[in-house]
């Protein structure tokens, strides 16, 4: 018997019995995966963009965009005219100067976390990082692999950056610069830190020497259609030298993706290494994905400006919804911010969890309400967790502090 998961099955022209097996194999993944779906509640995916129109290009096309999106170099097999376009609507998006501007689609935010803390360390080999206690593992992770010194500051009760803790964090290295990475969304409840108050608190302390990180993975596209004045600060206009995305939280691509944008002035080397694909080797990776450029081009293309802002609103009327349907229940839930997709309840009882895909730490977990989502999916939640408090002897004796719970 032939093992579906062994290379030389997928080649074509394989016996009947392989092709049978391979047939059942994906028929149980694909029912699995169906049957998964409608409990992906916890994790921010956009589920609302078909991409069966791109099956071709997908399936029948290798596509590989070594080196920089600038430079197509010897290899035609590339997708760069559209990364240069998803860099560029992006770039718009976060008001980059236009004649100094740069980026690339990376392999998910954690590599545009990766690529800005190097970029920041090409520009100041001697600082010191700042991230809070609720950034995304990505960033100390970068952090390790670039061997930086840091500090981790302290933040308030929803995840947002305590400014105090951050401008006495900073004192003891003020001869130092400084990189300091702002949590555009935190992953557990969508606090936004202000890249303006980041900017003041440096500038009262004469720090010029700064490099400012915005990890907008999730919510920099949402945030960036609203008026500057209407959301905090966090885009190139409002202090940021580097903003990074992920395309498969918001936009939605099927595998995961992500944007990096940077000042270009930013850029210290020379030259890069040309080698032998004559595309400067300017990014993490050395291969890299085709496909992903490709299909931010066609969901943002699809959906527009105009589109992405009425997604981006809808995503805030069911978050509103959820937390308003949760806190009747009486269990503990809040938004961290009027604007948060994400909705932040205790950690319901196992019959709860065991169903439904929740993200889970400390305590907490979280539902975001991403497009794609409706409100039967949220009624359904709801009803399973009444029936799981009626029945479960352990509530949890917190409720919800009356800071948490202001957002509607
Ligand atoms: C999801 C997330 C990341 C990591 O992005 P990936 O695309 O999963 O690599 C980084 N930062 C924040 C705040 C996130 O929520």
């Amino acid at each position: 018997m032939s093992d579906p998961t062994k290379p030389e099955t997928i080649a074509t022209g394989a016996s009947t019995a392989t092709s049978v097996a391979m047939a059942v194999a994906m028929a149980i993944l694909e029912s699995r995966l169906a049957r998964a779906r409608p409990f992906n509640i916890g994790f921010p995916t956009a589920v609302d963009i078909d991409y069966v129109p791109m099956a071709r290009l997908l399936a029948g096309q290798p596509l590989n965009n070594v080196g920089d999106p600038w430079v197509d170099g010897i290899g035609r097999n590339h997708t760069k005219a559209l990364e240069r376009w998803v860099v560029g609507f992006l770039a718009d998006l976060f008001r980059a100067p236009p004649q100094d501007r740069w980026g690339y689609v990376t392999s998910g935010g954690s590599e545009g976390n990766l690529y800005a803390l190097h970029l920041a360390r090409t520009r100041y080999p001697d600082a010191v990082v700042y991230y809070s206690s609720t950034a995304h593992p990505s960033v100390g992770k970068a952090v390790d692999l670039l061997g930086l010194a840091s500090v981790v500051v302290g933040t308030d009760e929803v995840g947002e950056l305590d400014y105090h803790h951050l401008a006495g964090s900073l004192v003891p290295h003020q001869d130092r610069p400084a990189v300091v990475v702002a949590n555009i969304g935190t992953t557990m409840s969508e606090a936004v830190d202000d890249v303006r108050r980041i900017g003041a608190t440096l500038d009262a302390l004469d720090m010029t020497q700064r490099h400012i990180h915005a990890d907008a993975a999730l919510a920099g596209i949402p945030l960036a259609l609203l008026h500057p004045d209407a959301r905090p600060g966090f885009d190139f206009a409002d202090g940021a030298d580097s903003v990074t995305v992920s395309g498969h939280k918001f936009v939605g691509t099927p595998m995961p993706c992500g944007v990096v944008v940077v000042k270009a002035s930013h850029r210290r080397f020379a030259s890069w290494p040309l080698g032998y694909t004559a595309s400067p080797d300017s990014t993490v990776t050395g291969s890299r994905n085709g496909h992903a450029p490709l299909l931010l081009w066609y969901a943002l293309r699809h959906h527009g400006v105009d589109g992405l802002h009425a997604r981006a609103e809808r995503s805030r009327a069911l978050a509103s919804y959820t937390r308003s349907r949760l806190a009747a229940t009486g269990w503990p839930v809040y938004r961290s911010q009027p604007n948060a997709f994400t909705v932040v309840l205790r950690t319901p009882p196992s019959p709860v969890t065991d169903r439904w895909a929740l993200a889970t730490s400390d305590g907490w977990s979280h539902i975001v309400c991403m497009p794609g989502i409706h409100r039967d999916r949220i009624d359904a939640f709801v009803a399973d967790l009444t029936v799981a408090i009626a029945s479960a002897a352990d509530r949890p004796a917190t409720t919800t502090p009356e800071c948490l719970g202001s957002h509607e």
